[in-house]
């Protein structure tokens, strides 16, 4: 790696994309992997949101426009906050981006210099960590409870917040494990921030989610929170609940415009606009009245599979499951699975190297995607730092309930033959 900058080494990734590669590797064997790996609806975005982009192409709006986005989407954007959480913001806080990733990064170069501290859910989405990380800055998880559903209380937020903080990533409804937090613990959460934290600090809300709720509950954000809305930066965007993972459309809202005009500068250097049809067409998907039964029936399937994989993994021996309140995820706790397997002694076994490269959790993942044929996440794939120890999966719900059965029932095979688990250490040799 010596003709890379160092800083290079210090980037972190998404496994749900890397991971490509193993699937491909063990598919073209000839085996169908079911793929529970990725975060995407397994619907298509609605054809009323297509002709609209299309409609746009064919009138020849394919031209560079308005680096901080269309005014329409921008407009769009603020009638949707105030429709969903009552907020009047103007469009000159509103920065449109390609997809909700954008936001991470641009938050982190905005506000965080090398030392600083940041706080980040953890579990929770690797693109955080890997940020902050990159930046030089102090990664600071906030551990999230499994035996919660995955939330966190005031309490564990303000035995982090230092005067080094400047930065809070929160994330719900979560990936990868589907929590949501409650209008009382937003309220107690940002009682703290307001308490504790140094006032220039900054919460980067992300809510791509929103939609993505289930058993009839409303989406809450932590900006509507007393003296949280000029702190914290609002994510979304229309990868999840439009099911336009595909577009690359999402958007920040900005506590002031002039924070806003930061991440416009930050756009200009890198992608310079967001194409003007796919934000015509994002700004039908927010207005359009054709578009929320379409949200509600894959809310609907999300739900039901859930309903049904849940009780069914926590039927079988060596795992634990929590009941996800949102996303499209569930996240088992595979210890006993481990253990039952032999992972825990094998990992125990490899050579100190290779371990520091693994986990038990990733060996899992290892096991029943080349023995099984079935694609999911481990752990640490989530954030690594603090991980030691825990050992979860994340399986996506976002796949017809006949191919979840089918993964699931080859989890079920998997977990009951140690001597599988033994001969794909010998055969693949990946840790050797
Ligand atoms: N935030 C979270 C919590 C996510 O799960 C994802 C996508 N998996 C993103 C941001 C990024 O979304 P996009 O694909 O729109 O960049």
């Amino acid at each position: 790696m010596t003709h890379f900058a160092d800083r290079i080494a210090t980037l972190g990734t998404e496994n749900a994309f890397s991971v490509g590669a193993d699937i491909a590797k063990v598919a073209g064997r000839g085996i169908d992997v079911v793929k529970l790996n990725i975060g995407e609806p397994d619907f298509d975005s609605a054809p009323h949101i297509n002709e609209a982009a299309i409609a746009e192409i064919r009138r020849g709006n394919s031209h560079y426009c308005d680096p901080q986005g269309i005014i329409g989407l921008r407009e769009a954007i603020c009638s949707h906050l105030l429709g969903t959480r009552d907020l009047h913001v103007m469009p000159d806080r509103v920065v449109v981006t390609t997809g909700g990733k954008p936001g991470i990064s641009f938050a982190v170069q905005s506000y965080v210099n090398p030392g600083d501290e940041v706080i980040y859910p953890s579990p929770g989405y690797p693109i955080y960590e890997s940020w902050i990380t990159y930046a030089g800055a102090t990664p600071v998880p906030l551990h999230l409870r499994e035996e919660s559903g995955f939330t966190f209380t005031a309490d564990d937020l303000a035995a982090l917040i230092t005067p080094r903080t400047r930065l809070i990533f929160l994330c719900s409804p979560s990936n990868p494990t589907g929590g949501v937090l409650s209008k009382d613990e937003l309220e107690s959460i940002a009682r703290v921030i307001r308490e504790r934290a140094p006032r220039d600090v900054r919460v980067y809300s992300d809510e791509i989610y929103e939609q993505c709720i289930f058993d009839g509950a409303t989406h809450h954000s932590i900006a509507v929170e007393e003296g949280m809305e000029d702190r914290t930066i609002i994510a979304s965007g229309h990868s999840k609940g439009y099911a336009m993972t595909g577009w690359r459309l999402g958007y920040c809202v900005l506590p002031t415009a002039a924070e806003a005009a930061v991440f416009k500068q930050l756009t200009i250097n890198t992608v310079s606009c967001v194409p003007p049809f796919v934000q015509e067409a994002g700004r039908v998907a927010l207005t359009s009245p054709e578009s929320a039964p379409g949200i509600a029936k894959m809310v609907a399937a999300f739900q039901e599979r859930r309903d049904w994989i849940v009780p069914t993994l926590n039927a079988m021996p060596g795992l634990r499951c929590q009941n996800p309140k949102g996303a499209f995820y569930v996240f088992p706790n595979v210890s006993g699975l481990c253990e039952q397997l032999g992972i825990i002694d094998a990992y125990e076994a490899l050579p100190a190297g290779r371990r520091a490269r693994t986990a038990p959790s990733a060996m899992l993942q290892m096991y029943l995607l080349y023995s099984y044929g079935v694609a999911t996440m481990d752990r640490n794939s989530f954030g690594k730092i603090g991980a030691d120890g825990q050992h979860f999966l994340r399986l996506s719900i976002a796949t017809s309930l006949e191919r979840l059965k089918e993964g699931v029932e080859r989890i079920r095979q998997a977990s009951r033959d140690p001597k599988a688990f033994a001969r794909f250490i010998d055969e693949e040799k990946l840790y050797s």
